[in-house]
């Protein structure tokens, strides 16, 4: 492991290997990128049902983070789903500061069978505690609107103000960017995500639309966009080769074609 390249995955278990942890080790081992975790539930689940959570208690992912920070190789860090305003906490307080490591939050809400993968009262913890904590958070547009306590709207209805006010509206709570994710929006032949930082323009970033389904692409994206940090990205690259990564998977998955290599 060189220097500072690895990334410190704070996640759960899948076993289905779909989503979670799981997609994130096979997506940074593509990249052939070290990872620590630290697990923060052990859930059982099939691509169509959420069986059970047993979640992890939080001074044991407090000790993992530890550990992993301990080892000095951590270039950035993603986190993913946390489960329960006790693992919330834990998460935010163990944190260094981002200024020093990139922080990347998917802020997983539900698994897309329908199960709850963080608690209902976790959610305005996770707003108030974490938020202000992160360098970048990643939500599709339903995540958005349940942090920012709007109607939730059908996916492909939301527009372009809308999206703005979204984007600003997250960004006041105290992520240093936002990246709503628009994998979800809408029917058009690119699907464009958009990232605003501070201090700067919401920056589109589009990749032609590939038909297909596979769990777990939250999550994919999102160490991606960990990795290319820790490797000295901009955010604006980070995102973009991300994207680009999530995108090949689909098409991958769509076609079984063989997939080709990001750099
Ligand atoms: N399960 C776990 C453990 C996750 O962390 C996530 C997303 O991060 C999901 C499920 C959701 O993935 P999907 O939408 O593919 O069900």
């Amino acid at each position: 492991m060189s220097a500072a390249s690895a990334v410190l995955v704070i996640a759960a278990a899948d076993s289905s290997g779909g989503a979670g942890l799981t997609r994130d080790a096979q997506t940074l081992g593509e990249l052939h990128v070290a990872l620590c975790c630290a697990v923060t539930a052990v859930t059982v689940q099939t691509d169509t049902e959420l069986r059970a959570t047993h979640q992890v208690p939080a001074q044991v992912v407090r000790a993992q983070i530890r550990a992993a920070l301990d080892s000095g190789q951590i270039g950035a860090i993603k986190i993913g789903m946390l489960g329960t305003a006790a693992t919330v906490r834990a998460v935010a307080e163990s944190l260094p500061p981002r200024e020093r490591l990139p922080i990347v939050l998917d802020p997983v809400l539900r698994a897309s069978s329908g199960g709850t993968l963080l608690e209902r009262d976790a959610v305005a913890l996770l707003r108030e505690l974490l938020l202000p904590r992160v360098s970048l958070v990643t939500p599709n547009i339903v995540e958005a609107a349940a942090l920012l306590g709007d109607e939730a709207t059908r996916d492909s209805m939301i527009g372009e103000a809308s999206l703005r006010s979204q984007l600003q509206r997250l960004l006041a709570l105290g992520a240093a960017a936002v990246l709503i994710k628009g994998g979800h929006r809408g029917e058009g032949e690119e699907v464009i995500d958009t990232l605003l930082a501070h201090g700067g323009p919401p920056v589109r970033i589009a990749v032609p639309r590939v038909c297909g389904t596979r769990r777990g692409t939250g999550c994919s994206l999102s160490s991606v966009i960990a990795a290319r940090l820790a490797a000295g990205d901009s955010l604006i690259d980070a995102c973009t080769v991300a994207q680009r990564y999530v995108a090949e998977a689909l098409r991958a998955e769509a076609t079984g074609a063989e997939r080709p290599s990001l750099r």
